[in-house]
């Protein structure tokens, strides 16, 4: 396995380019605080510079004009690529945003290959052009069709919990539609997409094509959204970054996808299977530390079953292994950073003071080997309801909140009473039962008796203020293309019907 420090430099037009400002950031590794790598802290020029780039690799018409086979082939020898670096890439994800090694190299790997390859598969399956005969009298005969064409020069940005996974549902689906595309990862987390980049230059991407730069969200990523060379923006982040980010674009009206926040209700009913349900729970908000958009982070149960489901749930918290991301034993890795472990904390001393019963955790583990690093307990909250600031706020860390109902018309109620809409759930013995209740959910998902299954040929995205849009599938590609009609007179002989209709036929 690879190790020691790394110096980054951005990825523009192919090649590997330092920052203009000369400005550094450092890169840890948040078990231990070791810095492991550093990158160009960029600024405004280096955001021209890379747009300059994206821009004249599309109006070159180098990617945009080759045919469908061409740029799904390659989207297929950059997943065969990921495949063959599947170590490195899989280390370097671990290494700095905190994911478990095991997770990294099992999921993250055959989602971002997979989702390159899927993404090639339903290329050649869309419809590029599409006819149609519609022969009114008032018309000549007319060829009538319409085609898909690129948006133009997209931009990605992305947050830091799943860094490789994210770039590529906006990446893949990009290129297959023959845009060009920069892309601005997250601050803490930016070396894989840096990697990502060369791996889809060297399967054959031409310069331009893909571009990384790096720096901070607040400046860097803000010019970028508001950047009049920007045709698409695809944001994944929080809801209040993309809110600013819609109103940006709305300034020259760019194609937008926001993928945001959440904080995803569980509904168990009363006949669920306690095991299901207490692996369901657990799966749904302690999956990489709780660092996930669509965690299950509300869970609303039978009263008279709290008590069972949350012993289930805190036996099963005492085996796991919380520590190192590199070692192939651990189950929960460390969270991203101090900032966000502070939110945690800060979240948790809120449920304390609101009155909400804390059954397990609830503090920062500092002791031993968790000395360096930013390590949070599991923490399990009881008694909730569904009106405090923690149950209703995103919190993005291993915090559980239990709601017991006594009626499943209130859980509903309570479950869809909230600003977001991204994921949802219902742990249920009765499948019939349970699909009637998923129908009922205002979420972009709902999981049956499982959690956290994404697949790159299923939509995924947010209701409410989730966000708008859906990535992968093939609604990922018709986000990233326009649809041009072309109409054709068949007949062109001076007789044009339309023309007489408008002008009468004697004149
Ligand atoms: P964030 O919104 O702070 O940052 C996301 C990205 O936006 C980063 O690259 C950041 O540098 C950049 N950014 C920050 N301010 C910006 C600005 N003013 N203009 C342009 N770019 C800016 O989010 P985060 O803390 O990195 O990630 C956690 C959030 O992401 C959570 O809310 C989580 O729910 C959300 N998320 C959503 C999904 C999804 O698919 N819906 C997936 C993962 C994470």
């Amino acid at each position: 396995m690879m190790s020691g420090f790394m110096e980054y430099q951005m990825f523009i037009d192919g090649q590997w380019t330092p920052g203009l400002t000369g400005d550094k950031m450092e890169v840890i590794n948040p078990a231990t605080r070791e810095v492991v790598a550093t990158v160009p802290r960029g600024g405004r020029e280096d955001v021209d510079r890379a747009l300059a780039s994206a821009r004249a690799s599309f109006e070159s018409g180098i990617w945009a004009n080759k045919s469908v086979e061409e740029r799904a082939q390659v989207l297929m020898n950059a997943a065969m690529l990921v495949v063959a670096n599947k170590e490195r890439l899989a280390y370097l994800e671990s290494l700095t945003s905190g994911g478990t090694i095991r997770r990294t190299t099992t999921v993250d790997i055959a989602e971002v290959a997979g989702t390159l390859l899927l993404t090639a598969m339903i290329l050649k399956e869309l419809p590029q052009v599409e006819h149609t005969f519609f022969s009114p009298p008032w018309v000549a005969p007319m060829h009538t069709f319409w085609k898909r064409e690129p948006v133009g020069v997209c931009a990605g940005i992305t947050p830091w919990n799943f860094p490789l996974i994210l770039a590529m549902y906006k990446i893949a689906p990009a290129l297959a539609m023959g845009n060009s595309i920069v892309m601005k990862p997250a601050s803490i987390t930016p070396v894989t997409t840096l990697e990502l980049a060369k791996i889809l230059t060297d399967a054959g991407v031409p310069p331009g094509v893909i571009n990384v730069i790096t720096g901070p969200g607040s400046s860097m990523g803000n010019y970028l959204a508001g950047h009049p060379e920007v045709d698409k923006i695809a944001f994944t982040g929080s809801t209040e970054v993309g809110r600013q980010i819609a109103h940006q674009a709305a300034d020259t009206i760019k194609r937008v996808t926001l993928e945001l926040g959440g904080k995803s209700p569980i509904i168990v009913l009363d006949d669920a299977d306690m095991e299901v349900a207490a692996n369901m729970c657990l799966l749904g908000f302690l999956f990489h530390s709780g660092q996930v958009c669509e965690s299950g982070t509300r869970l609303f149960v039978p009263r008279r079953l709290q008590d069972e489901l949350v012993e289930r749930m805190i036996s099963k918290i005492k085996k796991m292994v919380i520590g190192d991301q590199l070692d192939m034993e651990t189950d929960l890795g460390p969270i991203a950073s101090q900032e966000q472990l502070n939110t945690i904390d800060r979240y948790v001393h809120i449920g304390k003071e609101e009155g909400a019963q804390l059954a397990y955790g609830g503090r920062q583990l500092t002791e031993g080997i968790y000395e360096k690093g930013f390590f949070y307990e599991p923490t399990i909250f009881i008694n909730c309801h569904n009106q405090m600031t923690q149950v209703r706020e995103e919190i993005f860390g291993p915090v559980q909140c239990v709601i017991p109902y006594d009626d499943v018309e209130e859980a509903v109620a309570m479950a869809n009473d909230s600003i977001y809409g991204l994921g949802g759930g219902i742990c249920s013995t009765n499948i019939s039962r349970a699909q009637k209740l998923a129908n009922r959910l205002r979420t972009g998902t709902v999981w049956i008796n499982t959690w956290h299954v994404l697949r790159p040929d299923a939509p995924f995205g947010g209701y409410k203020q989730s966000g708008y849009g859906r990535e992968c599938c093939y609604h990922s590609l018709l986000a990233y293309s326009e649809v041009k009609h072309i109409c054709l007179d068949l007949t062109p002989d001076g007789d044009d019907k339309l023309m007489n209709l408008l002008i009468g036929s004697n004149r």
